[in-house]
Parts: structure tokens; sequence; C-alpha cells
């Protein structure tokens, strides 16, 4: 619906471009005399209501926080809220900044991420050589220890070898056998 507003709409040469004859309206950051091409396009001048910014550019009140804001008395016979306006440079530079902010954030934890998975693989790869490293040690410490084992074993049977040809010298029947049997031929 189009509302026909009787307010402070003026007819003449736009104080910021070179049109003529066109509708006028004051611009709230510096009162000049401005088209609606001028107050709507312009790249410095052009303005925008808070109802615009948050359907056009989906913003927040907190995301236009720090940027230049001119409120405007609604004509009496609408009465409601004053207007809110913004420059529209501002509104977009901050709307880009959003995104670049956004989009930086999401490459942090794409990074983040990316880092994460790296040092589970790395820990995980360590974690292996660890248990192959442990299971060697293990491998090569029953190994000393069964060639230990097999010496003792061995210097045990030595030693009670030696000690039963101590013991048992006289009793070495073979040794006398052949002179016994020497003997006993010689006599026969
Ligand atoms: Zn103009």
């Amino acid at each position: 619906m189009l509302l026909l507003i009787p307010e402070m709409c003026l007819v003449g040469n736009c104080e910021t471009c070179s049109a003529t004859d066109e509708k006028l309206r004051s611009n709230p950051f510096n009162g000049k005399q401005q088209c609606m091409n001028c107050r709507v396009t312009h790249p410095k001048y052009a303005i925008i209501g808070i109802t615009d910014i948050k359907s056009q550019y989906k913003l927040k009140d907190n995301d236009l926080r720090g940027l230049r804001m001119v409120t405007e008395p609604k004509p009496a016979f609408l009465g409601g809220a004053d207007r809110k306006w913004y420059l529209l440079k501002q509104v977009k530079a901050r709307k880009e900044k959003i995104l670049r902010d956004k989009e930086a954030e999401k490459e942090r934890v794409k990074r983040d991420r990316q880092e994460w998975v790296e040092k589970g693989k790395k820990f995980r790869q360590e974690e292996k050589e660890r248990a192959k490293e442990e299971k060697k040690a293990k491998k090569d410490a029953m190994k000393r220890e069964k060639v230990t084992e097999e010496n003792k074993d061995f210097e045990t049977r030595g030693k009670a070898a030696k000690r039963k040809m101590e013991v048992e010298p006289e009793t070495d029947v073979e040794d006398e056998m052949p002179r016994k049997k020497k003997r006993f031929s010689f006599e026969a």
C-alpha cells in the first residue's frame, strides 16, 4: 500500500546531484535537500532505515553498534517511535566485515579441526611405535632371560658333574675295567 505522506516533500533541484524538478527530502545526516535517487543510492549520502537494514541485510541491533545513527521523529499523524537512519555505506561495510569475520572464523574452525586430526594421527602412530618397541624390548628381555637360565642350568650341571667327578673318582669302573681286563687276560 502506498501512502501519500504530505511531509517535507518539496519539488526542486537536488543539492547533491544535478537533477532538477525532483521531489526532494531532507537528508537527516547533513540537512541537504536530496532527490530520492541520491537518498537511496548515493555512494556517500544514501541512507537506510532500521527496518530495511534488518530485512535486507539481516543485521541485528548489536551488529550496528558504533555506526552513525540519526533519529527523525515521524510525522505527528503517523505517530509511533522515531525513525532510525543509518548511512548505507556504513551498513554495507559492517555487513561485509561481519561476513569476513564469519568466513575467517569458519576457516579457523576448519584449521583447528585439521590440526586436531593430524595430531590424533601422529599420536596414534607414536603409540603404535611405542607398543612395537615395548613388545620388542619384552621379547629381547625374555630371550636374555632364557639364555641366562640356560647358562645357569649349564653351570649347575657343570658343577654337579665336577662334584660327581670329585666325589666318585674310584667308582669309575670304566677306567678300571681295561686294566682289570688286561690283568685277567694276562693271568689267563
Ligand atoms: Zn540527487
